[in-house]
């Protein structure tokens, strides 16, 4: 398994993530996408839009990230919207009082203290209170990490929304808040999409956009940020059918992680044991990241709860009147909610591979990030063999006609193999060569990523040979 400061290191040093404002010194839980990261994000999300919405039955909103404040009040949010947060005495350190205990149920584990950890465990699945989670941590005298103290304040509740004001004046009136899910803008336009497109139930709308959350402690990298980004689409169905799309929308989202290349023995169900206010099934998809298996995304059955509350709050009606059957009805919501940065640390995670090689006669290490080729940052590199003899003229004219269809780098500097290299650790699938062969019959080698066999062709089936890969 791939260390986590690994995956950070090669991140930072080949542009795909940097610490936000790092020249004056970061800000904790918020990052950067750089040139090739930027491209990855891209292509998740282009896949998961296509994979969504290029279907007769879902259709698309970018909604406004803040919205008016009695939103939140009706989703919940305002009432309930927060992480139990404890702080040590000694250390002065705040943690999310469920992540402590985790935290410390993992590390049983990893001692082998199987029956202890599982006993901890079954309570904090039952835990429905603040004074729930400070009964364990006080009864198992469960230490600050940093300080190794069990001297706690009491547990209280942490809103997570990020606050702000519309307008000159900073007060109640005011006040907004910056949206901590997409799945509201979806909702609060659930009327407006189905009048305006002609959609009835069953039907989709698919989102992606950013959410906030003033998250009590930000870790692992991209896991646990305070800005981060969703795709998410809400399925409106009628009631009693939620139970068979919810098992449709399970199969279809597992499907589109193994599609995009994730190995599937990196992937679990984790049922919700607890589940939220809204809900009435709850099911993540975990995959094992260097520190364990974290959720990627949620898929939800929501019951009608957010259409009722925004339509008991807004005196607007929420219902899906089917003329032809001579019913209405409030539609039950089965969503797909999952994190653009998680999944996107997933892939790299998953892509990540070293491999034992020989170069000139001596034994090496491949790094190659195995991306799926739909979302590789780039798809094709292209090398003049060597710099004279008209090849580089040659080379920068098939770069230049590529362009036009793909990502592709030009790259002239340094050896052959360590040009193949370079592409290999940002997980490029085709490097292709112009040799001396290429100037008298107008072929070129492409060369494999993974499996590094070169294949000759001719330059004008270049397009199409790896179109027909992708
Ligand atoms: P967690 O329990 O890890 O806080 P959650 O259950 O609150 O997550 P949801 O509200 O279901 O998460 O959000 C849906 C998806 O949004 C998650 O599966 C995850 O991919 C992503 N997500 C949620 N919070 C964050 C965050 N702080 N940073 C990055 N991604 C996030």
């Amino acid at each position: 398994m791939v260390k986590l400061e690994t995956i950070i290191s090669l991140a930072k040093r080949r542009g795909f993530v940097f610490q936000s404002s790092e020249i004056y010194g970061g800000l904790n839980g918020f990052w950067d996408y750089g040139p090739l990261g930027v491209e990855l994000l891209n292509n998740i999300k282009q896949s998961w839009w296509k994979a969504m919405t290029y279907r007769d039955d879902i259709v698309g909103v970018d909604a406004s990230i803040i919205m008016h404040p009695k939103t939140w009040v009706a989703s919940g949010h305002i009432a309930q919207f927060s992480d139990p947060m404890i702080d040590n005495k000694t250390s002065k350190a705040r943690y999310r009082a469920d992540n402590l205990i985790e935290e410390f149920i993992r590390k049983l584990n990893n001692k082998h203290k199987f029956d202890l950890a599982k006993e901890i465990e079954e309570k904090l699945n039952k835990c429905q209170e603040n004074n729930d989670y400070f009964k364990i941590i006080i009864d198992y005298q469960i230490p600050d990490p940093v300080s190794g103290s069990t001297d706690w304040t009491e547990v209280r509740n942490f809103n997570l929304m990020f606050k702000t004001f519309v307008g000159p004046v900073e007060d109640e009136s005011g006040t907004v808040f910056l949206r901590p899910e997409s799945a509201q803008g979806i909702f609060v336009n659930f009327k407006n999409v189905m009048d305006a497109s002609r959609m009835k139930p069953p039907f989709g709308i698919a989102q992606i956009g950013k959410a906030f959350r003033n998250e009590i402690n930000t870790k692992n990298f991209l896991f646990r940020t305070r800005e981060f980004e969703q795709m998410e689409m809400q399925y409106f169905v009628k009631p009693g059918s939620e139970k068979d799309w919810f098992e449709y929308w399970k199969e279809q989202r597992w499907n589109w992680y193994i599609e995009m290349g994730m190995q599937p023995e990196k992937l679990r169900w984790k049922p919700h044991e607890k589940l939220a206010h809204y809900a009435n099934n709850a099911i993540d998809i975990e995959f094992e990241f260097p520190f364990g298996f974290g959720e990627i995304e949620g898929i939800h059955s929501r019951t009608n709860f957010d259409l009722t509350n925004h339509q008991s709050h807004s005196g607007k009606k929420m219902e899906y009147v089917d003329t032809v059957n001579q019913e209405r009805y409030v539609p039950y919501v089965i969503e797909t909610s999952g994190g653009v940065s998680r999944a996107f640390m997933a892939f790299l995670c998953n892509a990540y591979d070293e491999e034992k090689i020989i170069d000139e006669g001596k034994e090496d290490t491949r790094v190659v990030l195995r991306f799926d080729a739909k979302l590789a940052p780039i798809t094709l590199a292209v090398f003049p063999l060597v710099n004279k003899d008209g090849m580089p003229e040659y080379a920068h004219q098939i770069y230049k006609d590529m362009q036009k269809y793909f990502r592709v780098q030009y790259d002239t500097a340094g050896a052959i193999g360590r040009r193949y290299r370079r592409q290999d650790e940002i997980g490029t699938p085709f490097c292709l060569t112009v040799d001396g062969q290429t100037l008298i019959d107008h072929t070129v080698t492409i060369r494999e990523r993974d499996s590094m066999l070169q294949d000759r062709i001719n330059v004008s089936k270049i397009r199409d040979y790896i179109d027909r890969r992708i």
